[in-house]
């Protein structure tokens, strides 16, 4: 996936229309990107963006932000909006590393929080770089609409049994765990695959999903 230089892809991120250039400067003012007032659902992590865009074409009435750290990868996402009949109006990508997602967001600016396949990072000096770590839940705490909720699925066992273990000393709480969500009825409904859920299922993995909100709620 990380194809880290293919030749011109941040000349060709540069040039997008897609791609919000100086994010921090959108801060407390994503809705004016889009021009209207719908929720906010962000993908951190997104990949090439097949489960970002599909989810923009269920849902139009969604404002969607992909966020990817590798300019190669996202240059894929652009390549894939390139091929669409239409441009997806409720579609936006930032480059950028999540661990400052604070200065890219406003307090609850955002609605949902999708969290896909996140990179394992399976060494115990590596946990805060998890994207489902304690860390980076206290980030999501503070962009994050009081009654909103976050989405993580994952076919590592390892990696999402960490990340259930997070949830109380980061004081958030499981509204719906699965185990085996392409087997379940009621978290596996209306389900959309995201490009490596396609592959590692395909292998015979089970996915795991949560989804989680803040115990407060
Ligand atoms: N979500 C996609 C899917 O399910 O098919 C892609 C999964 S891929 C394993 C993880 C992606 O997250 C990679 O493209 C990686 O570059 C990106 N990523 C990892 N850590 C990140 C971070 N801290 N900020 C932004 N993107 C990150």
């Amino acid at each position: 996936m990380r194809l880290r230089n293919i030749a011109g892809s941040r000349e060709a991120i540069g040039e997008s229309d897609f791609v919000i250039h100086e994010p921090e400067n959108q801060k407390g003012n994503w809705q004016k990107i889009f021009g209207n007032n719908n929720p906010i659902h962000i993908e951190i992590g997104m990949g090439k963006g097949r489960f970002l865009m599909d989810m923009a074409k269920i849902h139009p009435s969604v404002n969607y932000v992909g966020i990817e750290k590798y300019s190669s990868v996202l240059l894929r996402a652009l390549q894939k909006m390139e091929r669409e009949e239409k441009p997806l109006p409720n579609v936006r990508f930032v480059r950028m590393d999540a661990e400052t997602i604070e200065a890219v967001f406003g307090v609850e600016e955002v609605d949902r929080i999708y969290l896909n396949f996140s990179d394992p990072w399976p060494k115990d000096r590596h946990a805060k770089r998890r994207l489902p770590s304690r860390e980076f839940l206290a980030r999501y705490d503070k962009i994050l609409k009081k009654d909103g909720w976050l989405e993580f699925k994952t076919d590592n066992e390892a990696l999402f049994r960490f990340a259930v273990e997070e949830l109380k000393p980061a004081g958030w709480k499981a509204l719906g765990i699965s185990y085996d969500l392409h087997h379940d009825d009621k978290m596996g409904q209306d389900n959309v695959m995201t490009e490596y859920e396609e592959r590692f299922s395909s292998l015979g993995n089970p996915i795991y999903k949560y989804v989680i909100a803040r115990d407060s709620r």
